[in-house]
């Protein structure tokens, strides 16, 4: 595996990748690597692409008061498991690299920005896809694979190429859970035990209510309150969060027509999970 920090010896590397005819995939990450991080390592392999890791946390999608400082960070461990995964490029820049000046553009994606993660961070998503977009003009990928964890991100990121004319195929993957249900993160290790006991709440409250739906139940508010009411009941999260949107622009929905999304961001002390599922008719983005 190849391993850089550095913007210009990427590019030089890819430009040799391409010249030899191999098309590029890109997966972007923070790091910390877990087993949902490898499952879009493995889709992107799929493709025959010549897979790029990315790992950097960017400074400009965590606010403030955010765990920028905290988020876990092991680059040598996640190196040897890309290696192991069969990535053929990792790209590890630093924050200078990335932002050698104090940044004065931006790029925003309205709408889809203005609820859910959007309306707790504020400024969130305008970090995320401006970083995700020099990542994009740097690698300058044909694919770019992102998690559905991660929702409201992946149909940002989709609508951004869509508005810019990006040719790059974004490809969603499937949430990865441990045995129990609860969505991989790397924010998880922040848990003590007790809070990952109680942070299995997201995903049966999430079953719960597709449960419901499937009993017939259509009206969103209903399935928001039953959300809500057990999140509440059975654990000591605080909830940011809980909603029933429409998957394909987040916009409100009131009867359950369409494939909707429900979405869920709940704290367990000082750390935030998020969580989701997609349902109704073909439930997929
Ligand atoms: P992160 O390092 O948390 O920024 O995540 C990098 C990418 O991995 C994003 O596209 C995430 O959506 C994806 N990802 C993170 N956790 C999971 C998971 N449990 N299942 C699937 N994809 C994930």
């Amino acid at each position: 595996m190849k391993r850089t920090s550095y913007i210009s010896e990427l590019r030089e590397m890819l430009a040799l990748e391409r010249s030899r005819g191999r098309k590029i995939a890109l997966i972007p990450t923070m790091g910390y690597l877990h087993q949902g991080h490898l499952a879009l390592v493995e889709r992107a392999k799929q493709t025959g692409a010549f897979v790029v890791l990315s790992i950097f946390i960017n400074p400009l999608q965590f606010g403030p008061n955010e765990d920028y400082a905290n988020y876990p960070r092991d680059v040598e461990r996640d190196a040897h498991l890309v290696e192991a995964a069969g990535v053929d490029a990792l790209f590890h820049p630093t924050s200078e690299e990335m932002y050698p000046s104090p940044m004065v553009t931006f790029v925003e994606v309205g709408q889809l920005d203005t609820v859910l993660c959007g309306a707790k961070r504020p400024g969130h998503f305008r970090g995320v896809v401006t970083v995700v977009c020099k990542l994009f003009h740097i690698v300058q990928p044909d694919f770019a694979f992102f998690g559905q964890k991660d929702y409201q991100q992946f149909l940002i990121i989709q609508r951004m190429v869509r508005d810019l004319n990006l040719p790059i195929e974004v490809c969603p993957v499937p949430i990865v859970r441990e045995h129990d249900g609860l969505a991989l993160s790397s924010r998880n290790i922040f848990l003590t035990s007790e809070q990952r006991q109680q942070a299995l709440i997201l995903s049966q409250s999430l079953n719960e209510a597709e449960r419901l739906w499937r009993a017939g139940e259509r009206s969103a508010r209903v399935l928001e309150r039953r959300l809500r009411e057990q999140i509440t009941r059975e654990s000591q999260g605080v909830i940011d969060y809980a909603e029933v949107r429409n998957a394909q622009d987040l916009s409100e929905v009131t009867n359950i027509e369409s494939p909707v999304v429900i979405a869920l961001a709940v704290r367990f002390g000082s750390t935030r999970l998020i969580d989701n599922k997609v349902i109704g008719v073909e439930a997929r983005v």
